[in-house]
């Protein structure tokens, strides 16, 4: 729509542009940032025709308009909401309006017509339309200087500093009205020193300084940009520690000036040979720590004749034991400890039955890493610190609630720790702190999708991306989510206890595989029966071993999750591994709305109960319509046990059930005989939840 080409002014002999290339699309919003005098206004005043260019051209639409009046650029469809407003204190507000519609002689019904579409989206200037413009606040004042250029209908907006001077609250008020302006198509060219709103606000950006375009880009690239914000973004709280204060005027945004903000979570290595060095390094240190610390480790090196000094190759890797959730529950309340007490700053523990419970420890190293590897999982889905994270994942003993929040705050975003659970809280710190990402199980996230839908609030929220971990997903049920989300994007996000806690890895922008961080574990992938490792592309057990870990170091864990190594690079291109999302588990544990459930527990309940079988089926079914997860339960009464007693035994079931469980189940009772018996291990747990493939 707008092309400026090789733009000079000049006031007097000093050269305020100097050759300023830039163009603007129908319907973009375009932010033109930059440091006080950097030539931001002198820009937007050559547009409007308020000052003549010494040099260079100004198109629109494709004929040259440089040099044009200010009241043929406004009938030419363009409107300036000036810098510091440029109100006439004295006249009214319906006044100003009406100076909005001169150039262009709108008056009469038009005008109303007008007045009517500014009324209804600034709802506060409708109630003072007489009130004398200079009693009014900063903020409504902004919106009188706004309507007056919406009153001319341009199809070109130009925006200078509308945050100027206006506490944060106003601003996100002033920002909201940009956003909804964008959103119903009016082209936008916003000026702004406050950065970092300029560039969420807009979907391209030029940076300019001294007179000069020294960067431009997508405006999401730019702010992530760690250098540009160093260079640039960040300068205003580097010279000048003051700009804090002047944050919570809205003139900076104090958000940028976070400590953290030009971080880069990624790896630095840039080829699979100095991954697998660093890979190498790691495991032998692993081995001799490992060897060295735990009484456990040594045992089991000793018994398998290795000597941890032997470890040359990644290849050695594989001679080394294995090691399962039983080591875990054995060494229980600390387990695979490799540091002295002293050492250990923390501890989780998986969700779980007593006595099932795996717990492990952490140094303020590990923290430190899990916390660090974490924010890159926020990196990799592409959030920054301008986004706000609300956080409906498990917090307390659980490793997930602690990872999601301490990779937030590492990140520099904004955490909102809503925990699980109590979806109008949740609904309602949607809509109040537009919360951008949400993070939770996928069938909370399912739950959450469906309540926006039913709600009819999908546009007035602002999640932009869905971050869930530690269920099976299918392709039918992300689909649904990200459109009952109004089109957020997914992010499935691994994990588990044993290794840290959620985080280890995440899907990319690309959306067809994991990457995980192979920089702090090695995965091997095994044949559940066999224990032979397979070649990378074949599905198998997922073994992991960590390369930095020290209160509890994982040699060959076998995490029961089944998945494959994808081979090759993705299409990203990131140099992490990756492989392919969740498909089950190789021994009979499952997860159920995000519990994990051992059948060995169901079995306990069960015989604890007097008057029950010890035989029993569960069923994990999908609802199609509502897409929720259901777990029917067949168990059969006792020999000899009178089906009179099976309204006091359904009501004892399911008592424990939810007490211990956490689930309800639909129960059938059956009479004593009539559930199949095998020689083997019959099959108990008949998950039908997954009817699509996964990648
Ligand atoms: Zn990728």
């Amino acid at each position: 729509m707008l092309k400026i080409e090789n733009l000079h002014v000049h006031y007097g002999s000093a050269e305020a542009l100097r050759g300023i290339d830039l163009e603007i699309a129908g319907g973009a919003t375009i932010a033109l940032v930059g440091a006080n005098g950097a030539g931001k206004s002198t820009l937007l005043k050559a547009v409007m025709g308020l000052v003549k260019p010494s040099r260079g051209r100004i198109l629109l639409d494709g004929k040259e308009v440089t040099g044009n009046s200010p009241r043929r650029m406004v009938q030419l469809g363009l409107a300036l909401s000036p810098e510091g407003r440029e109100l006439f204190g004295d006249l009214t507000v319906l006044d100003n309006l009406r100076l909005g519609g001169l150039a262009l002689g709108v008056s009469g019904v038009q005008f109303e017509e007008r007045l009517a579409e500014v009324c209804d989206r600034f709802p506060k200037l409708a109630e003072r339309l007489e009130q004398r413009a200079a009693t009014m606040s900063g903020g409504e004042q902004q919106m009188v200087a706004m309507g007056r250029a919406l009153i001319a209908r341009p199809k070109l907006l130009l925006l200078d500093e509308p945050s100027l001077g206006l506490a944060p609250l106003v601003t996100d008020e002033i920002f909201a009205i940009i956003h909804q302006l964008s959103r119903s198509g009016t082209t936008i060219l916003l000026v702004e020193q406050n950065a970092a709103r300029a560039l969420s606000a807009s979907s391209y950006a030029y940076l300019l300084a001294n007179g000069r375009l020294v960067e431009q880009g997508e405006s999401a690239a730019l702010l992530s940009n760690p250098s540009l914000r160093r260079a640039f973004l960040g300068a205003a709280s580097e010279q000048n520690p003051a700009a804090s204060r002047l944050g919570a005027a809205g003139l900076t945004n104090i958000r940028l000036e976070k400590p953290d903000m030009q971080q880069n979570f990624m790896p630095s290595f840039t080829s699979p040979e100095q991954l697998q060095s660093h890979q190498l390094r790691g495991l032998q240190w692993t081995v001799r720590h490992a060897y060295q610390g735990s009484s456990f480790y040594r045992q089991s090196f000793e018994g398998a004749g290795i000597d941890p000094e032997q470890i040359n190759s990644l290849d050695d890797l594989s001679r080394l034991p294995l090691t399962s959730a039983d080591d875990l529950r054995d060494g229980y309340p600390f387990p695979l400890r490799a540091v002295p007490y002293e050492q250990i700053v923390r501890i989780h523990a998986s969700s779980g039955t007593t006595g099932k419970r795996k717990v492990l420890a952490y140094t303020q190293k590990d923290i430190d890493d899990w916390v660090h590897f974490f924010a890159r999982c926020y990196q990799m889905a592409g959030v920054n610190v301008l986004d706000r994270v609300q956080i409906a994942v498990g917090y307390g003993i659980w490793t997930a609630g602690m990872g999601f929040q301490l990779g937030a705050e590492k990140l520099g975003a904004l955490a909102v720790p809503t925990g699980p659970g109590n979806i109008d809280l949740q609904i309602q710190f949607l809509l109040d702190f537009q919360s951008t990402v949400f993070c939770s199980t996928a069938s909370m996230a399912l739950l959450m999708a469906e309540e926006i839908h039913r709600r009819g609030i999908a546009e007035r929220i602002n999640v932009q991306k869905v971050i869930y971990g530690s269920e099976r997903s299918s392709k039918s049920m992300r689909h649904k989510i990200s459109e009952l989300f109004g089109g957020a994007e997914l992010f499935d996000i691994t994990g588990l206890t044993e290794l840290y806690g959620p985080g280890t890895g995440i899907e990319c922008s690309h959306h067809d595989c994991i990457h995980y961080w192979g920089d702090y574990y090695l995965m091997e992938i095994i044949d559940p029966e066999t224990l032979q490792v397979l070649p990378e592309g074949e599905w198998g057990e997922m073994v992991v071993t960590s390369l930095c870990k020290e209160a509890a170091p994982l040699i060959r864990y076998r995490t029961r999750d089944i998945t494959r190594i994808i081979p090759g690079h993705c299409s990203c291109g990131s140099i992490l591994p990756r492989h392919s999302r969740i498909k089950g588990r190789s021994d009979d544990t499952f997860k159920f709305r995000g519990v994990n459930i051992y059948p060995s527990s169901i079995d306990t309940l069960l015989s604890n109960i007097p008057g029950l079988g010890s035989e029993f089926q569960v069923y994990l079914l999908r609802d199609g319509a509502s897409g929720r997860d259901q777990m029917r339960l067949v168990v059969e009464r006792g020999q000899g046990v009178e089906s009179g007693r099976t309204p006091q035994l359904l009501h004892e079931m399911i008592h424990q059930f939810k007490k211990q469980l956490l689930v309800t189940p639909d129960v059938e009772l059956v009479d004593y005989g009539q559930l199949p018996r095998s020689e083997r291990k019959s099959q108990r747990i008949f998950d039908e939840r997954i009817q699509d493939e996964i990648v």
